[in-house]
Order: structure tokens, then sequence, then C-alpha cells
């Protein structure tokens, strides 16, 4: 069975994100069964999922409550919507409960399917509210180096990766690329993380005053950035960031994509960065990944810019066939009830340092330039000089081969660009399961330093 599936899967299968020639060779693992932290594969063996999926599945793979709320609804009511004048009560429900938990300030809840498609309805609602309120030059939205916003062509345009872009024709117009603040990376020698976050922010003011600020209408931001490299800012980053967007009247956009839900040891990387988002967009682990459901929230002065234009022009032209679609919203509902009633934000925050210790062992290690983690998503930067941050050839592929070491102990993390292997687990995952995953972890990383002859 497992290998006519794998020749399937060859065959009939464009896989994203995957070098596809390589996978001809090489093929897929496939999974089939799910249990807590763990996946199966069709051999049977086990894996623990170091990345919940895709930096998604928080509640681990085999919560039962999601499975019978996504019953129920498929009882109830598989399908309705919420165009023009309708709507149903787990679309409701969940917009109530997302406002209960929202950053001050945010009202309005409009739905989507993926992180890209919230982040698309971003770049659509900042041109429309602007059209509205008369000022139609005030359109350009500011994105960082190795941000990830998703690939849809807007969201893939405030995207900061080259491969998001060469080919594709890509970015579209409008998208203005300010510094990353990654301080391992871009620090000048001797400067401080404050210095540091002091010198971007005057940076994006300069770039602010060439572009001309009445054309800039929003900054975009991730939290701690994730698939550009598990990258965690300055603590005082984001205070002088903002500091500068108020100056200029500019929206701050908090993509919450990776971070919502408790991923930063906290329901928001909001909270823990002191961010005050005027829109915010998130999705995966609002449903633990068990069903597509993403959301944008808004505030009040971006509502009423938008009621004015469906006023003025007989509606709001935007939103999808499964905005708030009812299976997926109550299964959204479920999560955000189970995130609370087990408390699983106060459980990242226990289980954190044991996490972070685990990950900061590495910090001494010669493979590793810089070791980095906050709540439960981390990573280890490699380096084939830890003296002079040096890189490893692309060709070398060093973090995907430690990836694909980890894969064969029993453990699935991703690799990144720039030689990152990243960890993004279940949020439920126990101190003893975090262990046993860098027990895993550790076989890999010996298997690896003894290839490379270290
Ligand atoms: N924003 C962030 C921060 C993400 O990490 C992702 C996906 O990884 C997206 C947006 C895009 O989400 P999706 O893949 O659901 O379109």
């Amino acid at each position: 069975m497992s290998n006519a599936l794998r020749d399937a899967d060859i065959r009939y299968v464009l896989h994203p994100y995957t070098n596809l020639a390589a996978h001809e060779e090489k093929g897929p693992m496939i999974a089939v069964r799910g249990e807590g932290v763990k996946v199966f594969d069709t051999a049977g063996k086990e894996y623990i999922e170091g990345m919940a999926g895709l930096w998604c599945a928080s509640l681990g793979f085999s919560e039962p409550r999601l499975r019978e709320a996504a019953l129920r609804q498929m009882d109830a009511l598989p399908f309705f919507h919420q165009f023009g004048h309708k709507s149903h009560a787990p679309g409701i429900e969940l917009a109530e409960r997302l406002i209960g938990m929202a950053p001050d300030g945010l009202t309005k809840v409009f739905f989507a399917n993926s992180g890209s498609e919230a982040n698309d309805t971003v770049v659509k609602i900042v041109r429309y509210m602007n059209n509205i309120l008369g000022r139609p030059q005030k359109k350009k939205i500011i994105a960082r180096e190795r941000a990830y916003h998703g690939v849809t062509v807007a969201a893939a345009s405030l995207t900061g990766l080259p491969v998001n872009h060469r080919a594709f024709d890509l970015p579209i117009e409008g998208v203005v690329r300010t510094g990353c603040p990654h301080h391992y990376r871009y620090a000048r020698p001797g400067e401080s993380e404050d210095a540091f976050a002091t010198r971007l922010a005057d940076e994006l003011e300069a770039q602010i005053l060439a572009e001309g600020p009445e054309t800039v209408a929003a900054f975009i931001a991730e939290p701690v950035q994730g698939a550009g490299g598990v990258i965690i800012p300055p603590a005082t980053y984001f205070d002088k960031i903002q500091a500068v967007l108020k100056k200029y009247d500019i929206l701050m956009v908090a993509d919450e994509v990776i971070c919502g839900f408790g991923r930063t040891g906290n329901a928001w990387g909001s909270q823990t960065y002191n961010i005050r988002p005027d829109i915010l967009t998130c999705a995966k682990a609002l449903s633990s990944a068990y069903l597509p459901i993403s959301a944008v929230l808004v505030s009040d002065a971006v509502y009423q810019a938008v009621k004015k234009g469906s006023a003025e022009i007989g509606s709001f032209g935007h939103g999808y066939t499964y905005s708030a679609h009812p299976v997926a919203a109550a299964v959204a509902l479920e999560t955000l009830k189970i995130y609370e009633e087990r408390d699983l934000f106060a459980h990242t925050r226990a289980v954190s340092p044991t996490f972070v210790t685990h990950l900061m062992r590495y910090a001494d290690h010669p493979l590793v330039g810089n070791a980095r983690g906050i709540g439960l998503v981390g990573a280890l930067e490699l380096v084939a000089d830890k003296a002079t941050k040096e890189s490893f050839p692309p060709a070398a592929a060093v973090a995907a081969r430690l990836v694909e070491l980890a894969q064969e102990e029993g453990l699935i993390l991703r690799s990144l660009a720039g030689d990152i292997v990243s960890f993004c687990p279940p949020l439920i995952i126990t101190d003893a399961e975090l262990d046993e995953m860098f027990t895993r972890f550790d076989r890999a990383m010996e298997r690896l330093t003894a290839q490379l002859g270290i």
C-alpha cells in the first residue's frame, strides 16, 4: 500500500514548497495517523511533530473535542455564509470570542480561510479605506526583509523572501521594504540590542520621509518572524517602531498567524512585544489547524471607513465563499474554549523554560552560531565559522541534512533559508516530551557533526 501511494504521489502531486526534481527521486514521508504530539507514517514509524505541522496544530493531532465539534456542526448545518444580511451561530460566536480576547481597540472581525487570504484582505482594506477617506495617494505598505505573510499575489508581495518573488514577477507595486530586526545577523559590531532597535526605527523614519508620509498607509510585521528564520526582535524594537508610525499616521498591522494563540507565552505576540495593532491577522492555531480558517480583526476607525465605503458603493465588495465556514468556525470556537479551559497559554509559559534551556545547550556547539527561543518557538542558526558567523555554502544544505537526520531519529523539524533549523511543537507538549524531543535531536546533531568531521 505504501509503495503504491508513494508512486502515485510522485506521479500526480505537484508539491507546495518542494524541489520537484529532487522529490521525484526521494519521494514523500506519508503520515497516516496522529496521537497527541506525535504522527505515524505508513510503516508505523513514530515521529514527534516538532513543528506542530506548519506552526499550527497547537492541540496536537488527536483532540476528540475538535472532531466532535466538527461532527455536531456537520449534522446541524454544514454550510451557510455571512454575505448580505445572513449569518450563522458559529460565525457570530467566534467573532464575539475573538474580539473578547483581542488586543484593545479591535472591534470587528472579517473571516477568510488562510493566512495569505487574511493578509491579502489587509492590502485591500487599506486601499479601500484610504480611497474612501479621500486620500487615494496613501496606499503604500511597509513590510520587512525576511517577512513571511503568505503566497497570494498581494501577500507574497509583502513577504520578504526571494523564493516567493523570483520568477513570479513579484512584488507588486506599492510595497516598501524595511530592515529585519535580527540582531545576531544585522547589528553592527558592538551595537547593543537597544541601539540596533533605535537604528532600525531611524531608518524606517528616513524611508517614510523619502517616500512621502502622505503615501504610506501601513506597516505590517510578525511579532516574531517565523518562516524568515524565527527572528526574535529586541525588547524595545516595537515601541520605537510604533512611535514612528504614530507620528506619520501609519497603521500598525500585526500578522499573528504564527504568534497568535499562545505561541510566545501570551495570547498574542502583540502582548509579548507591546504592539498596539490597528489591524491583526490570525489563522493556523485559531482552529489548531483542524480546518482552514483565518481572521482579520480591525479597529473601529478602520471599520468606519469600510462601512462608509460600503454605503457609497452599495456593498463592501470583498468576501470568500468560505468566509466563516460554519464547520471551521465551530472547530475554531471549540479550540478557543479549550485554550481557555486548559489554561494552555499558562502551560506554554510553564514548559517554555525546558524548551529554551534545551535550545541554549546548543549555544556553545561548534556548528551553532545562534540559539534562540521564546514561548514554544525557537531556532538554531548553523554557521561554518562561529567567530566570523560565516555561513556554509548553500549547496552543503547543512540545515536540511540535520532535519533529515532528525526525521530518521523520529523528530520532524523544518529547515529555513540561512541554515536555520526551526522548532515549534504543539502547545500541549509536556516537559517529558520536550526532553524526548531533544534526545532525538541530540542524536541527529551527533550524526551530523560526525559526518562533517567536526
Ligand atoms: N503569515 C505568517 C506569519 C505565516 O507564518 C504564514 C504561513 O506560514 C502566513 C501568513 C500564510 O498563511 P497560509 O499559509 O495559511 O496562507
